[in-house]
Order: C-alpha cells, then structure tokens, then sequence
C-alpha cells in the first residue's frame, strides 16, 4: 500500500558527483514503492564538477528527478530556497547531497509527522565524530536556536528535515536577502517533533564548508535572528562607563580626603583614550554590522537566478 501524499524533496547541489547516483537510486526505491507520487528537485548551484551533466542523465530517464540550475554558486541557502520555491508537494523533505543522511529515512520521517499531527519533523544526528572548530561554530548555533524558542532544544539538529505544504507557503513569506533556513524554521514556530537518526560518514569528497564559511554563518544567524550583539555593546558600553566613573570618584576622593597624589596625566589619558577607542571601534562595527544588512535588504534583490529548468 501507498501513501497518498506527494513528496518534494529538495536537494542543494554543489560538487557532489560522486554521490549523485546512489543517491537518486536509493532515494527513487525509498520513495517509488511507498508514496503515490514524488519529485527530487535538484538544484545545482554552480557546481564545478561534472555534477549537473550527471543529473541532467539521470533527469532523462526519470522524470521524478527535477533540476533547477542556478546560474552561478549562490550558496546553499539561496539554492535551497530556489527548492522551496519550484517544490508542489504535500510535504517537503530538505537534505543534503552528500549522503550523510540516509534516504530510507524520509518514511522514519513521514511516519513521524503524520502520527504525531506536526508541521515539521527536525531530525537529531546520532553523535559524529566532530572537529574542534565545528564544535565551536555548532556550539554558537546552538545558542542561537535556544536563544529563539527559548527553550531547552536538542544539540545536534541535522539539515535534514520534513514539513508541510502549509509550513512550505509560510517559510515562502520570507522574502529577506540573507536568509537562512536553519534558525528561520525555528523562529516560526508551528508544531514540531524531533526524530533520531543515525548520520553517516561522508563518502566523497570534504564538506563544501570550511572554519571560516562555518563561522561566518554562526555569526550571521547571530545578527540577524538574536539581539546578543547589541545587547553585548550596550553592557560593554555601560560597564566601562561606570569603571570609568567610579575610578574617577576613587581618584579624587583620595586626593580630597587622604591628600594623595593625582595619577600621572599621560598615563591616565593613554588608558583612557584607549578604552574609549577600543569600545568606539567596537560599537561603529556592530552599527556598521546592521547597516549593511539593511542596505542590502533594501535593495531587494533576487537571492538567486535560474538558468534552466529540466522537467519542471
Ligand atoms: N551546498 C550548496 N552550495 C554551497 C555549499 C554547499 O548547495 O555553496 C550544498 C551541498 O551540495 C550539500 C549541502 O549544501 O548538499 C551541505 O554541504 P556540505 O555537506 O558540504 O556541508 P556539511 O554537511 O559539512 O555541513
Ligand atoms: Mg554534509
């Protein structure tokens, strides 16, 4: 028996060749014995391997697999989000193609939304070995996504997740530059369950993500979905403020009461001046921060352009 749903999955592609095939062939037995009806939308976002010739044969033969080819690498969000545009399904899965997640897993995934009535169904990555630095920035995310939902959420969260056509129109309202679909999902909320799943070692290839795209990225959801860093300038700002103060009060109280010797004048202004340089730079960054952000959302310019569609 099949489900009668349709499933769009959406998979950004970015130098991912190697994978491609067993990917398309696990994915099209998961899906073809179980649902009704199915598409894969691929989205090749400038790849420099030969990944969008390989897909373009693999669309021959099937016509479930759908390619959208971006016209040049805009980065996974944008492509996910060329997905989530093209995507008509009742339900849509987002995974990578790198072969981490396992495409069996889609019905673990299906089962789950549909018994427990959810709009999204998250999954949780069985623990993999990590690197120091990837703690670092996931450990940063974490405080981001915790810090929106304001609750206890589980470390771990993979890309890999599925929601509903009602959950898909919504994240479509989003029409910001530098969206990212990670902390975007969380911040709106809806009923969510969470699935554990085991998460393989990658195959092929090295993560498309380095320390610093990684960090970038962490940085990113910290500015545009939390109000840490400004929160942080005005602490800082206030706590030099009153160091500042209360130093000066303690000077000249010694010097009122106790008779003592003022501090030399150079050494004071030095220390002062670069205290007040310091937390200056600081704020300009943070205000420069915002700034260009609101620059490029007023622009209001297309987060990716398409340059051929195949079966769609
Ligand atoms: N990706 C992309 N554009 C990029 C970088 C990555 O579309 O500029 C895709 C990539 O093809 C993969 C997914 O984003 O499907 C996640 O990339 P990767 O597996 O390298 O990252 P990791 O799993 O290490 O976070
Ligand atoms: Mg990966």
């Amino acid at each position: 028996m099949k489900f009668v749903s349709k499933i769009s999955v959406v998979i950004p592609v970015y130098n991912n060749a190697s994978d491609l095939s067993e990917l398309t062939t696990r994915l099209s037995q998961t899906l073809d014995g179980n649902f009704t009806e199915y598409e894969v939308l691929f989205v090749n976002d400038g790849s420099l391997d030969d990944s969008f010739q390989l897909l373009k044969r693999l669309a021959l033969v099937n016509d479930s697999i759908k390619i959208l080819n971006l016209s040049r690498n805009f980065g996974q969000h944008p492509a996910i989000c060329a997905g989530f545009e093209n995507a008509s399904g009742d339900f849509v899965v987002l995974m990578d193609a790198d072969l981490q997640d396992s495409p069996e897993d889609i019905l673990k995934l299906y089962e789950n939304i549909t018994s427990t009535e959810s709009d999204v169904a998250y999954t949780i990555k069985s623990s993999e070995e990590k690197l120091f630095t990837s703690r670092i920035t996931s450990g940063l995310y974490h405080l981001v996504f915790s810090k929106i939902i304001g609750s206890n959420i589980p470390l771990n969260i993979g890309t890999f997740r599925m929601f509903n056509k009602n959950f898909l129109n919504e994240i479509k309202l989003y029409k910001e530059f530098n969206i990212l679909y990670g902390p975007l999902m969380f911040f709106m909320g809806f009923k969510s369950t969470f699935v554990k799943i085991s998460f393989n070692k990658r195959k092929h290839g090295k993560s498309a993500y380095t320390f610093s795209k990684r960090l970038k990225l962490a940085i990113n959801s910290l500015i545009s979905y939390t109000d840490i860093p400004h929160k942080i300038s005005v602490y800082f700002g206030a706590t030099i403020l009153l160091l500042s103060i209360s130093y000066g009060g303690a000077v000249f109280s010694q010097y009122f009461f106790f008779g003592s010797q003022l501090p030399g004048g150079n050494t004071l202004i030095i220390f002062i001046l670069s205290i007040m340089l310091g937390s200056f730079m600081l704020f300009l960054g943070i205000i420069g921060g915002y700034l260009f952000r609101v620059y490029q959302e007023v622009l209001a310019r297309p987060r990716y352009h398409i340059q051929e569609k195949i079966n769609l």
